[in-house]
């Protein structure tokens, strides 16, 4: 499913970029703005088996994307800025901003640097408990369950199933198949629950993942010290919300955010939903986070920003640079918005 998706991504990346297509479509799909959404930014590794990889881009792939928004003359600005050019429907110049989720200290160590370049502001939305040391980032964990073995089983709906894992494709085949088995799980306890075991198993260290992975407070709080460093709450736990009850959803989103502004001593008005998609997030959660009083929150939806957007604050899309495609070539694609609206089915808003 995932690669059926990646090969449609690429395809239509690809069409668009040579039919042109994308410049026809820009008057009507290239709305006013856009929030450009990363996870890690570091330099490109070798191993060829990175299942993750689409949640990774090079520090040259960031210096060229912001290069290309300079040279059409698009601001680069801050969350805080999307929300007043937003609500004081100010569009008279194109803007973007740039969002990294999780809290990874690769943004500190490789992407800030090169926003600097372009004295450019970003927001990262940081996860409470992967500040602690405490967070469960299953994903990557599967990752390296699978990276270290050349066969493993796991109990998929009580019965026991073997995945061959010695060559990076069977590899590949069976992180597919495990993460939407992981996704699939009724509850967030589940999830946790069975990568637990396949960790306890294989001898995998979810703690140390997040430690290596994550920045701490102590390190959080001179990051967030930095004049183009905003920091916006991402939940406690990073689980799926739209799962929780309503008042642990509430409560990720409430406590998360109290913990940075404690610990950080700055306020953490903005949000991103954990996974972020429409089963992780939906109408209740957008009500949710108004509520709770952030000014804006960021979905993984894909899309660009229009006017009608700021009747919908806490139901912003986002664009994804995705790793799989650090092609500069799709700049012009990404920008024109013709891809995520073609995603969309040429809709404008996707806040249901
Ligand atoms: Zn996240």
């Amino acid at each position: 499913m995932k690669q059926l998706r990646n090969n449609v991504i690429r395809a239509g990346l690809g069409a668009l970029y040579l039919t042109g297509a994308h410049y026809l479509l820009r008057p009507i799909f290239a709305g006013v703005g856009a929030i450009f959404m990363l996870h890690h930014v570091r330099p490109r590794r070798d191993a060829e088996f990175q299942p993750n990889r689409h949640l990774e881009v090079a520090p040259e792939f960031l210096r060229a994307m912001l290069g290309h928004l300079r040279s059409r003359g698009v601001d680069i600005v801050t969350m805080d800025e999307v929300h007043q050019r937003l609500i004081e429907r100010n569009f008279s110049r194109r803007f973007a901003c740039f969002t990294l989720d999780d809290g990874y200290r690769d943004n500190r160590d490789f992407a800030l640097p090169v926003m600097r370049e372009f004295e450019a502001p970003l927001t990262v939305y940081v996860a409470s408990d992967f500040a602690e040391g405490a967070g469960r980032l299953w994903w990557i964990a599967l990752e390296a369950v699978i990276a270290k073995t050349s066969s493993i089983e796991a109990k998929i709906g009580d019965i026991a199933t073997r995945f061959d894992t010695s060559t990076p494709a069977a590899k590949q085949a069976a992180f597919d198949r495990l993460h939407d088995w992981l996704r699939g799980l009724p509850g967030e306890h589940d999830t946790q629950r069975e990568i637990g075991a396949l960790c306890a198993r294989y001898g995998v260290d979810q703690t140390a993942i997040c430690r290596e992975l994550c920045m701490s407070w102590d390190e959080l709080k001179p990051f967030a010290d930095d004049a183009l460093v905003t920091i916006g709450a991402h939940s406690i736990t990073h689980c799926n919300l739209a799962r929780q009850t309503e008042e642990i959803a509430s409560q990720e989103m409430a406590v998360s955010r109290a913990r940075i502004e404690q610990a950080l001593q700055r306020p953490a008005v903005h949000l991103a939903y954990p996974f972020g998609d429409k089963i992780s997030a939906g109408a209740r959660e957008f009500a949710l986070a108004y509520a709770a009083g952030f000014k804006t929150a960021v979905t993984t939806r894909p899309g660009m920003i229009f006017r009608e957007s700021a009747d919908y604050l806490t139901a912003l899309p986002r664009v994804s640079l995705n790793g799989n495609y650090q092609d500069t070539r799709i700049f012009p694609v990404l920008t024109s918005g013709a891809a995520t609206a073609m995603w969309n089915g040429f809709r404008r808003i996707d806040a249901a």
